[in-house]
């Protein structure tokens, strides 16, 4: 497939007026371009083709949007990806994917259902008038990945692992590790996969999964930090495990 990816704003304009995006703990624009680079990494070394929409020059916030469009569409991209983060009073959270066409909230689903199972709240898939929705010739998508000035969006925000959910759900697959290990995890108790090595008691509930005592199948040992093992399970979700209440044996 031929995939086009806008990394949203990244927009200095010799007219003077940039567009840097939105504000909080982090700097939108420094999210989608190196959000963007991730995903376009990925699809390349799944074969696919991508085209990366941002311009190197705009003399306005209008024409950058403009020149966006315009490469997706001369280069008749299948699918168009434009990757946003959301600011509103701080109190705001969770991810949304903007989509016109039928087909556009089609694509969306699977990659909003990835991004939920990181740990954000479900904003769901929405209609949006957004220019880059409007004026592309191809199924297209606007996927606003979290809230930078929410602290807890913030907080499990990895730019690897949004990367992978979007890919995953563009494509169905992810591009092996060179050097996966995979292997058996052995739990030994019921305890907890979790997405940090953070105690489990201070990890918000709905980010924790509990696993009860069985040998499972893993895709891959990550590494170990902390007294962890870190684990890409064969979905390919990474997970944190306290090493005292299990055993990883790799093949
Ligand atoms: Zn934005």
């Amino acid at each position: 497939m031929k995939i086009a990816i806008d990394p949203g704003h990244n927009c200095l304009c010799s007219n003077g007026k940039h567009d840097i995006g939105a504000s909080g703990y982090a700097q939108e624009d420094d999210l989608t371009l190196e959000l963007g680079k991730l995903i376009s990494k990925k699809l390349e070394s799944l074969k696919h083709t991508t085209i990366n929409c941002l311009p190197s020059t705009a003399y306005s916030v209008g024409h950058s949007l403009a020149s966006r469009v315009n490469k997706a569409n001369k280069a008749n991209a299948d699918i168009f990806v434009s990757l946003h983060f959301n600011a509103l009073n701080g109190r705001a959270y969770g991810s949304e994917i903007f989509a016109l066409s039928q087909a556009g909230a089609a694509i969306a689903k699977p990659i909003l259902q990835n991004i939920v199972a990181l740990g954000y709240t479900n904003r769901g898939i929405k209609q949006g008038g957004f220019y880059v929705l409007r004026h592309t010739s191809m199924p297209a998508i606007l996927i606003e990945c979290a809230f930078v000035d929410n602290k807890k969006d913030m907080a499990i925000y990895d730019a690897e692992k949004m990367a992978e959910a979007i890919v995953s759900g563009l494509v169905g697959e992810l591009p092996q590790t060179v050097d996966s290990k995979p292997g058996t995890l052995k739990v030994l108790q019921k305890t907890y996969l979790k997405p940090s090595t953070k105690q489990s008691s201070q990890i918000p509930n709905q980010q924790l999964r509990t696993i009860i005592p069985a040998e499972y199948a893993i895709a891959d040992l990550v590494g170990e930090e902390e007294g962890h093992y870190l684990i890409r399970m064969a979905d390919n979700s990474q997970h944190f495990i306290y090493s005292g209440h299990a055993v990883v044996e790799v093949n």
